[in-house]
């Protein structure tokens, strides 16, 4: 019966460094490697804010039917392909495994909630049909639970003490394969074939709103390519400098949604890292340099991994209680990059039309919606990128979200993003800003970041008036900045952090 064994692929859509694929192949006569389309991410949202389900949006929708499509090339080219079924990936599982009588279950482990659950049922079936499982560690560098049991238990809350019970992540695979087992007979089971995202439903959308970076292992190993063979780059790789207003030529990898979709090893990306570096004279090291960023990675998975509740603020042990206000319009203007400030609006134009923004980038529309401007909590602004990102990951994404606010692993919540001249620092002319928001294209460099104290001769010269146009600035950021960091004292004064970070090392806040 082990004989007969199914690779069920959710991330880790790749072949190079994927153990569970390398079990799933081993002394198996077939193999039926298997996708499910879950609803839960893909069915169109008929009251979504733009096109997408509640849970994705379109940007990432298409970015994962490129990376099934490649993969299932290179499954091809090995004999094999992948089989597409669409359901409730439970009950699918349920019924397959039994139809295709199969011994051995290989897939990779997940850290996420609703990933833990999905495969507790799975493994709770496949244990009652005696079927074999195997659930390798590859989507992260190290296994999060075996740093935590490292350090007796407790989660490590500082990135210099989790590098300290880190030490060298396992080697990738080394092995590439020829050919992979032979698909067995799938008994009459209807496949599906990878659907366009107009088979999903997405009709009335116009091609070139994607976002330009594609997905897939190939694209993933070409773009590593790229980045590598600028061995400057890499060993001069320094966060947190590097110019968020870069879009042509972004500053950093964009390989960010190529390791959430696993079309890249992070363990192979990080073995490649060291090889460019032990070979050049001097190279930058963690945490600004950019395997440091791969573990940065590795840190917020352990810290969510091991937290009840990290995606909350209650109940959240590591989470400052902040009575943050609810404001739906000023949430929606944050959204639609109606601010009427450039740098913020452009960047959520950006998110919108991209699926992804630098890191600066990030801090600064995360800074302005929560602790820096509008006072909203950060359960909103993360609901909004976990959305929209391509590269939206359950555990970064709650982790930066945390950091930003100031609700946890950072409290410095008196340095304020300008939304004004963080901007300007970059790009004083603008560019980036007149890309993504046209309107805006011909307004002087002088006031491109200001444009509500341009002159009205200047605006109509510029084709654009303030209030008409381009929207006035939703909140004046002298006042409402004062007034975050008064309010954030007050929230800081009445809840101290609790007690597990009592006796915590200072952080390093470079990243
Ligand atoms: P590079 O600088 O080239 O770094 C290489 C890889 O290191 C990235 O691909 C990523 O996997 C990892 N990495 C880099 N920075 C961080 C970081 N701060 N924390 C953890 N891992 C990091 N990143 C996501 O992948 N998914 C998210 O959902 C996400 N949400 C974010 C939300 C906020 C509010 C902020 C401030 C940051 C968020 N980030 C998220 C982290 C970071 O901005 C992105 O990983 C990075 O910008 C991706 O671009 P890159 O691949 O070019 O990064």
């Amino acid at each position: 019966m082990e004989s007969t064994a199914m690779m069920w692929f959710r991330k880790g859509l790749r072949i190079h460094d994927n153990p569970a694929l390398d079990s799933a192949r081993r002394g198996s006569k077939h193999l039926f490697p298997v996708f499910v389309l879950d609803p839960r991410y893909l069915d169109p949202d008929p009251i979504a804010s733009s096109p997408g389900s509640a849970l994705a949006g379109v940007n990432r929708i298409q970015f994962l039917l490129e990376s099934l499509t490649d993969l299932d090339s290179s499954l091809r080219r090995l004999g094999s392909r992948l089989l597409v079924l669409r359901g409730d990936p439970v009950d699918v599982l349920s019924r397959i495994l039994k139809d295709w009588k199969i011994g051995k279950l290989c897939f990779e482990f997940d850290t996420e909630p609703y990933s833990q659950d999905r495969d507790s049922k799975v493994k709770e079936f496949a244990k009652l049909s005696g079927i074999k499982v195997l659930n390798p560690i590859s989507h992260t560098l190290f296994n999060p639970a075996d740093i935590i049991q490292k350090n007796g238990g407790k989660l490590p809350l500082t990135y210099k003490s989790f590098i300290a019970l880190a030490g060298e992540p396992p080697a990738p695979i080394a092995e590439t394969y020829s050919a992979l087992p032979p698909i067995g007979d799938l008994g009459g089971c209807e496949m599906l074939s990878i659907p366009t995202i107009h088979e999903l439903g997405y009709t009335d959308l116009k091609q070139k709103a994607f976002s330009p970076f594609r997905g897939g292992e190939s694209e993933a190993l070409s773009r590593l390519k790229e980045s590598l063979a600028n061995k400057e780059w890499v060993t001069n790789f320094e966060k947190p400098k590097g110019d968020p207003s870069a879009f042509l030529k972004p500053a950093t990898t964009v390989l960010s949604p190529y390791l959430k979709f696993g079309c890249l090893s992070s363990r192979y990306f990080y073995q490649c890292l060291n090889d460019v570096c032990r070979t050049a004279q001097k190279h930058t090291s963690p945490p600004v340099s950019l395997a440091g960023q791969l573990l940065w990675r590795d840190f917020f998975y352990t810290v969510a991994f091991g937290t009840p509740n990290f995606d909350k603020m209650r109940g959240n042990k590591l989470c400052r209680q902040i009575p943050w206000r609810n404001d739906g319009e000023l949430l929606t203007a944050w959204r639609e990059g109606r601010t009427g400030y450039p740098w913020i609006d452009a960047i959520m134009i950006q998110l919108n039309k991209w699926g992804w923004m630098h890191h600066l980038a990030r801090h600064s529309v995360a800074c302005f919606l929560t602790r820096g401007d509008l006072f909203i909590s950060w359960e909103h602004g993360r609901d909004v990128f976990e959305r929209l990102l391509i590269d939206s990951d359950w555990a970064i994404n709650n982790g930066n979200w945390l950091w930003l606010s100031c609700s946890s692993f950072f409290y410095q919540y008196h340095h304020i993003y300008s939304p004004i001249s963080f901007g300007k620092k970059y790009d004083p002319n603008g560019d980036y800003v007149r890309h993504f928001l046209p309107v805006l294209k011909d307004m002087p460099k002088e006031y491109i970041y200001e444009p509500w104290t341009a002159p009205p001769s200047i605006q109509e010269k510029a084709n654009c008036i303030i209030g008409r146009d381009y929207p006035r600035p939703v909140v004046d950021h002298g006042s409402a900045s004062k007034e975050c960091k008064r309010r954030m004292g007050a929230a800081y004064a009445s809840n101290h952090p609790s007690d597990v970070l009592a006796g915590e090392e200072k952080l390093n806040n470079l990243r």
